[in-house]
């Protein structure tokens, strides 16, 4: 169930030896990793998709599905009008305190690093790159986004992103990096191709109908729902997007622009044309705006604190008891998970399939 990134790569490889019935909630395939082409710009619908992975099986893997543009995610920070380049490396320190060696950065930051336990983001961040740019760079955007104090946070958030003493603005470490031209649904359709899938069909309401009809299901949706919340309510962090189809050739000559103050509603603005083709000569952005999970709205994103890991525990253990039922992908495993990550999640929960 779901036609996102693991039903689909589950469906696809699954489909090589068993017959497989996709169902979807939306109107389209693909959940959050969804591009829509408007006059060949292609929008990223759920936000800034960037393909990243180590993990060569992985690319080789997605490769076969459409052919990936070269692309270097390097977000540039917007504080109160200040800018600075992203994630944290020489070019930051430079713009920040005039530095140009490693070591008048390195010397900056343990000026005024946090130096005790870690025990919240706050201090893993404040640990890792010092108060100026804790404050500038880190509090008003993680906390904007996650809708919680830093100090409530857990560290593991920032740990995602590298801090050099290079002039290198890659977000990323990965070794293969990139974004497939034409979009990201075409990967979709072909994962999809020849397997019955069905829109616009939520799964509680004919469950007991999907039962019997399968041997297996494969569920991606939030597992607390799946439960019925037995155990409560998992926190699930949502996001609102407002788009602006602009009759200007640029609005910010760059794809991501982060606004890290803390009054600046929005945390990113994104600028569609420059994942894809650049030629056009209209532009299309989107202002993305954090904010509580309802029920009514998308669950993006987990909140992975001690509370919600330890009922998340108790979720699986009752999800283990279930020989039919396969929980997998961002919900279903309840996991801050990036696109490779979750087609590993999928190639391997595949290969144990078969051997059953
Ligand atoms: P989803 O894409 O959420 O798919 C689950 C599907 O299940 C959905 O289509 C949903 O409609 C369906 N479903 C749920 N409940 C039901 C139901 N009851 N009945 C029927 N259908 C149901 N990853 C990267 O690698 N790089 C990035 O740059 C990146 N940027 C991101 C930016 C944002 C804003 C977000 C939110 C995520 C980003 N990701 C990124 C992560 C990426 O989107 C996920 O790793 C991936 O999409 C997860 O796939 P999934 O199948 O687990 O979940
Ligand atoms: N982060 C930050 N400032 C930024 C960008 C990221 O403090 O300008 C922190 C923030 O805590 C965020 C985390 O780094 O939650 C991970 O950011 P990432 O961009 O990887 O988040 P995603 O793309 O998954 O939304």
């Amino acid at each position: 169930m779901g036609s996102g990134l693991f039903g689909a790569t589950c469906a696809y490889e699954l489909s090589k030896k068993f017959k497989c019935l996709v169902i979807d909630k939306r109107s389209h395939i693909g959940g959050n990793c969804y591009t829509e082409n408007l006059d060949g710009i292609h929008i990223h619908r759920y936000g800034a998709h960037i393909f990243h992975t180590s993990d060569k099986e992985i690319w080789e893997w997605v490769n076969q599905f459409a052919e990936f543009r070269q692309f270097v995610n390097s977000p540039i920070a917007n504080f109160n009008g200040e800018l600075y380049s992203l994630p944290f490396n020489m070019w930051t320190f430079h713009q920040l305190w005039g530095v140009k060696t490693p070591e008048e950065a390195k010397a900056k930051i343990e000026s005024q690093k946090f130096k005790g336990t870690i025990t919240n983001l706050e201090e893993q961040a404040r640990s890792m790159v010092g108060d100026d740019i804790y404050f500038k760079l880190i509090k008003g955007y993680t906390e904007k986004q996650w809708g919680k104090k830093c100090t409530e946070l857990p560290a593991s958030i920032i740990k995602r992103l590298p801090v050099r003493f290079t002039w290198d603005n890659n977000y990323f470490n990965d070794k293969y990096q990139g974004i497939p031209i034409g979009g990201y649904t075409q990967i979709f359709e072909k994962l999809l191709n020849g397997i019955e899938v069905q829109l616009e069909t939520d799964f509680f309401e004919k469950r007991d109908y999907y039962e019997s009809i399968a041997n297996k299901i494969i569920y991606t949706g939030p597992i607390d729902e799946f439960f019925d919340f037995e155990y409560g309510k998992l926190e699930y962090r949502s996001l609102k997007w407002e788009n602006t189809y602009m009759h200007t050739e640029s609005f910010q000559g760059h794809p991501v622009v982060n606004y890290t103050d803390d009054e600046t509603p929005y945390t990113r603005i994104i600028e569609h044309k420059y994942f894809d083709n650049q030629n056009q000569k209209r532009t299309y952005v989107s202002k993305e705006f954090p904010c509580d999970y309802t029920g009514d709205n998308e669950p993006y994103y987990p909140i992975r604190d001690e509370v919600n890991s330890e009922m998340y525990r108790k979720y699986k253990e009752l999800g283990e008891t279930s020989s039919k039922y396969i929980f997998g992908g961002r919900l279903g495993t309840y996991m801050y998970y990036d696109m490779h990550q979750v087609i590993g999640q999928a190639l391997s929960t595949v290969k144990k399939l078969i051997q059953i």
